[in-house]
């Protein structure tokens, strides 16, 4: 199969032109700017190499994405799986066996953590949560059958900043395989993979959809690595139809667009929030007061969509998402609208909250995901919701 139609050579393309042509497939009937849909789950066999199948995560328009990803990415090879849980879970169970050991951060994905409380003990696989963010400290986790350090940064919800190169060295020279939950960052302000990390997943539902109306995951890296997952992916089956794949295909086209307009609404509005005075405190890489700024400005070309921060007023946060007008309350991130959630009661609600206090998440924590409206607007909702205005 022909993917990318143009003939320089792909490698030296930057990252927005890469968004825009990378893996699209050649239409040639139409010629046409777009990858062609192939629809069909059942196809030929004779004269074949390899059968496609949805589910074998070898049809043309899944490999559409793949390709552009890996171009993102700066990966070899990847997976697009049906949401971001099934690429951690198909990642892990290939990865995996009973009597291993996987080193986590405490600063996770409530899903994430949810995933290792619930599955990974069932099947015999043992696990550490690292507190703090040093190299020392997922240092000190690691057993002697420790296989898969996963980490994610910046982490959700208090945007808390790891050492991706250093992390990524210290699990090489262990022995271990490391894995980043890259979704915070998306591909266009981060790529683990050129720092060092083995494999890269995402949850395609947030930014690299950008609507708020996909799912889907996917893991980028090396073609020996993808070559052990995939085997695992089709045992598990959580694959994709060839009309998610175009969705996402035309999503990625916008994605460096949206989110260098989501790094600059939200440094603005990340500045703004943190000399109002109904505001205790702004969790945001990208202001100097963050104590992972420099280490963010290291390792990322831009800090991102999303940020949290804490009322002075304690117990306030329900009252204040109550009073926004165009920000929405609502679950998720990533997309092109402004919304926020309190982790307290969504994202972190099954830790328990002595878990989730000693973790830093205080009640009246309020994340938002930074949309691509004007800033102005999503700055006056903000300071009419805290009421305290200027
Ligand atoms: C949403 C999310 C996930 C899980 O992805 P789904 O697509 O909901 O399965 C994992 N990690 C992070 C950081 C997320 O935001």
């Amino acid at each position: 199969m022909v993917f990318c139609k143009f003939s320089m050579d792909q490698s030296k393309l930057k990252l927005a032109t890469q968004c825009v042509h990378a893996g699209t497939i050649s239409d040639t009937i139409e010629a046409g700017v777009n990858s062609p849909i192939f629809v069909s789950t059942a196809t030929g066999f004779l004269d074949r190499q390899e059968n496609t199948y949805p589910r074998y995560f070898n049809t043309p328009n899944q490999q559409a994405v793949v390709a552009k990803l890996c171009a993102l990415e700066q990966g070899e090879a990847g997976l697009v799986v049906s949401s971001g849980m099934a690429a951690i879970s198909t990642a892990f169970s290939a990865l995996l066996s009973p009597g291993d050991h996987v080193v986590l951060q405490d600063q996770i994905y409530g899903g994430t953590y949810h995933f290792a409380l619930a599955q990974l003990k069932k099947l015999g696989i043992d696990y550490t949560l690292v507190q703090g963010t040093s190299v020392d400290n997922f240092s000190e986790a690691i057993q002697s059958n420790t296989k898969l350090l996963y980490f994610e940064t910046p982490s959700n919800p208090l945007l808390k900043v790891y050492d991706v190169k250093g992390i990524s060295q210290l699990a090489e020279a262990r022995g271990v395989i490391s894995m980043i939950d890259n979704t915070f960052a998306s591909p266009i302000n981060q790529n683990p993979l050129a720092m060092g990390t083995d494999i890269v997943m995402h949850s395609g539902t947030k930014y690299l959809s950008g609507h708020s109306d996909l799912c889907f995951g996917a893991l980028i890296t090396s073609e020996k690595l993808q070559q052990i997952m995939i085997k695992s992916a089709v045992d598990w089956g959580s694959s994709l139809n060839a009309i998610t794949c175009h969705q996402i295909e035309r999503s990625l086209k916008t994605l460096s667009l949206r989110v260098q307009r989501q790094n600059e609404n939200a440094l603005f509005l990340a500045k703004e929030l943190e000399r109002h005075p109904a505001i205790k405190k702004v969790h945001y890489p990208g202001l100097e007061s963050h104590p992972g700024h420099n280490l963010a400005k290291s390792q990322m070309d831009g800090f991102g969509g999303m940020l949290s921060f804490e009322l002075n007023q304690e117990g306030d946060a329900v009252a204040f998402c109550k009073r926004l007008k165009l920000i929405q309350p609502v679950l998720s991130l990533g997309g092109v609208e402004t919304i926020v959630s309190i982790p307290g009661l969504t994202s972190h609600i099954k830790m328990s909250r002595e878990e989730r206090l000693a973790a830093g998440i205080a009640d009246d924590l309020v994340r938002m995901s930074v949309g691509i409206e004007d800033a102005e607007d999503i700055l006056q909702d903000l300071v009419g919701a805290l009421g305290m205005g200027e």
